[in-house]
């Protein structure tokens, strides 16, 4: 398939919750079409777009070892027929996630955390260019200006009338877009999973946007990017009763928590048109779920 015609999502759903009493949407990213669900779907298409304009025929990336972003990279890869290489962080591990990008065809090469820190290093990259025959290289998490231009496509998705957009911060690309191209009366709420107050400099770095109407929460991570609480899974699960939405506990998780804590601590109005994105990453539950003994739908 073309990778025009891959990236073209037909259509996105909207859906109406109530929980704790507040009435909002949740836009379904992770219900797009053909398995490269949720953000990553809008993080790939131009970075793909240029590997296709360039005659690149293989893509490679980087990723932890329950990465969602390597496993959309591998679905997309083979449907848009490059091959794909994904360079994978620690010791070599089977998963869910890694089967998953195994079954796309994805080549996975596994490298100690210490090398892993070079990933961006020139000389380092420029070996991996020779090894596995000149790929085009997408940074891990995927976000770089290509991704950002993609998820402000986000908004086609996104009827006018909302006022309040949330979504969460792992690498920033996805609410770095999603500041980029809001209109004026929307304010975008970013929720970070990661530990640490940097996250606001990095998302004002990438959007440089000065206006300042997005506010990003450093205080609902848990702990650090993949750490959790039993009180999240708790939540979650308390979250999927009440709406059938699943959640994920390493980032859509976190953000609909915090928008939730936002909305008991009054900073959010019933008054608000709120718009929750579900970025995806349901395929990482799986993983989370034989790794603790858990039973969290993904579904
Ligand atoms: C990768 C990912 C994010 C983080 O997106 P960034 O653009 O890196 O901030 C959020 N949600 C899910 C489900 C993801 O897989």
């Amino acid at each position: 398939m073309s990778v025009k015609n891959f990236f073209a999502p037909e259509e996105v759903p909207i859906q109406r919750v109530q929980f704790a009493g507040l009435i909002f949407d949740i836009l379904r990213l992770d219900k797009i079409h053909r398995g490269a669900s949720g953000n990553k779907f809008f993080k790939l298409k131009y970075n793909f777009l240029e590997a296709e304009l360039k005659g690149f025929k293989n893509i490679l990336t980087f990723g932890g070892a329950f990465s969602n972003h390597v496993v959309a990279t591998a679905i997309s890869a083979k449907a848009c027929g490059f091959e794909s290489i994904g360079v994978i962080r620690g010791e070599e591990v089977s998963n869910p996630t890694l089967n998953l990008a195994k079954k796309y065809g994805m080549e996975l090469h596994f490298i100690n955390r210490e090398e892993y820190r070079n990933k961006d290093n020139p000389d380092f990259t420029s070996m991996l260019k020779t090894r596995f025959n000149e790929p085009y290289i997408i940074p891990e998490g995927g976000t770089n200006d290509k991704a950002i231009v993609g998820t402000a496509e986000i908004h086609d998705f996104i009827p006018k009338h909302y006022n309040l957009i949330s979504a969460c911060f792992g690498t920033g690309g996805t609410l770095a877009g999603l500041i980029q191209g809001k209109s004026e009366h929307q304010k975008v709420l970013g929720i970070s999973v990661l530990k640490g107050d940097w996250v606001k400099e990095e998302l004002s770095n990438l959007t440089n946007n000065n206006r300042h109407d997005w506010e990003l929460m450093t205080q609902y991570h848990f702990g650090g990017y993949a750490k959790w609480k039993p009180e999240l899974v708790d939540f979650i699960t308390e979250f999927y009763e009440k709406t059938a939405v699943p959640l994920d506990p390493i980032y859509t998780g976190k953000m609909m928590y915090g928008l939730m804590m936002e909305w008991k601590k009054d900073n959010i109005s019933s008054d608000d048109h709120i718009l929750a994105v579900h970025s995806g990453g349901l395929q990482g539950i799986a993983g989370f779920n034989e790794r603790f003994g858990f039973d969290l739908s993904s579904r």
